[in-house]
């Protein structure tokens, strides 16, 4: 195994996937950490996915910990700690626990905080992270449900997680090139310095800080990270790959499950609703008293026989989130919205639904854990970061798991286009 990666959610894993297979290593993604004892798939690089994101720093630290430790077992030659292009966390965590323990076990004293993706317009300059032309801190991010970021400054967002110092590769170092960034790294160890925010604001950036990472044994950031260190073993017979342009999906009905209220997602909602898909929005007050259930909304689901896949949906505007978290609390209101999804899920696999669209990190890996489905294979690219996928074992599925902000406004149309039917299922 040339990179072992762990990552904090499963759409996020499902990302990473995608860039590492683009860069022609064999990869796969698994769900959880493996037990003990578990033989890790034969591949050039393994992907676990947790979801940790959100949870306690000590049970996301534990978790992470023996994932790591299961890619090391598994001959691991590098690891990953992957998290979102907008550093999604809160002060409590985890990215800055999770590194901190990651470094310990590893036993390293400088790491890379990398969370730039500039292909989905996630870039970093002078340890600020943009999203588009905006801020994180001004852009809609700032209304997450879960991990609302306020604060752009990366140095200072990591620091309040984590007593490890925080250090800073800033542009005008970076566009020195390879070795520069080499000398800038050890400059930062000199210092004292243990984990290095890296400004990086175009692909050719991830390159070159993938390039003078390559003999650092843990690396953490986003999913455009991998680009840079994945060309590292190219020596080491991995070779450019094409991605299948169309993926053979198992017989079966359609359907799609919103439970992200990012900008994307709300937008690609209403591209939906106006190509005529049928909608059902949940109601979180008539999820949490039983008004709504997952039996009847899996009914409306059935009763939808027309072309077009049913939406069901929990996607809520800003102000309306807000009134419901002050009713039933932000964890609590997410959680009931998460249960019912996958719930939902569950019932729909098992009246016949083969082909599923989840939007939402966690709302994906709450489906995917009722689903059964232990591990996927990568499919075709649908936008970036969003591949169809194929469930390995559990049942038959394809699934495209897509973090709330990916995709263009027509996804939730345009991804079936990508799918063939598997005659032989
Ligand atoms: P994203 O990928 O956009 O971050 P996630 O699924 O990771 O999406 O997070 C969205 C969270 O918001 C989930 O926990 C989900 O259950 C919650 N959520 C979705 N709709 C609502 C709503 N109407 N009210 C409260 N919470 C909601």
């Amino acid at each position: 195994m040339l990179i072992g990666a762990v990552a904090d959610d499963i759409t996020g894993a499902t990302d990473l996937c995608l860039m590492l297979a683009r860069s022609g290593l064999r990869t796969v993604q698994i769900m959880d950490v493996p037990p003990p004892g578990t033989a890790l798939p034969d591949a050039d690089a393994v992907v676990i996915a947790l979801k940790s994101r959100t949870i306690p720093a000590a049970q996301a630290v534990a978790l992470s910990v023996a994932a790591a430790q299961a890619l090391l077992n598994a001959g691991a030659r590098q690891i990953l700690f992957k998290y979102c292009s907008t550093f999604d966390s809160t002060d409590a965590g985890n990215i800055g626990p999770v590194t901190a323990a990651l470094m310990a076990l590893i036993g390293t004293d400088l790491t890379i905080a990398c969370p730039a993706f500039p292909a989905n317009g996630r870039t970093v300059y002078l340890g600020h992270l943009f999203v588009g032309t905006q801020l994180l801190s001004d852009s809609p991010m700032k209304d997450h449900p879960l991990t609302p970021m306020r604060d752009a400054n990366l140095v200072r967002v990591l620091a309040r997680q984590t007593d490890l110092p925080i250090g800073l590769l800033a542009t005008p170092v970076l566009r020195g090139g390879v070795a520069a960034i080499r000398a800038a790294f050890e400059a930062q160890r000199a210092a004292g310095r243990s984990i290095v925010i890296t400004d990086a604001q175009t692909d050719a950036d991830l390159l070159a800080i993938g390039a003078a990472c390559a003999d650092m044994p843990l690396v953490t950031g986003g999913s455009g990270i991998a680009m840079g260190l994945a060309q590292n073993f190219a020596a080491s017979g991995s070779r450019p790959a094409s991605l299948p342009a169309t993926m053979a999906a198992p017989p079966g009905r359609a359907a799609i499950l919103a439970g992200s209220c990012s900008t994307a997602t709300l937008g690609q909602i209403a591209w939906a609703r106006a190509a005529g898909l049928p909608v059902l929005t949940l109601d979180p007050l008539a999820l949490a008293d039983g008004r709504q259930t997952p039996e009847q909304i899996a009914d409306w689901a059935c009763l939808q026989t027309g072309p077009l896949p049913p939406l069901i949906c929990a996607s809520a505007d800003a102000a309306t989130l807000t009134r419901t978290q002050a009713e039933l609390g932000r964890a609590e209101s997410g959680a009931v919205v998460e249960q019912t999804l996958a719930r939902t899920a569950r019932l729909l696999q098992a009246r016949g639904f083969t082909r599923l669209i989840i939007a939402g990190g966690e709302t994906s890996g709450a489906v995917v854990a009722a689903l059964g489905v232990r591990s996927l294979h990568i499919g075709p690219e649908i936008d970036p970061g969003v591949p169809w996928t194929h469930s390995i074992d559990g049942p038959p599925m394809a699934l495209a798991l897509k973090s709330g902000n990916f995709g263009a406004a027509d996804f939730f149309v345009r991804a079936w286009t990508f799918l063939t039917t598997d005659t032989a299922s």
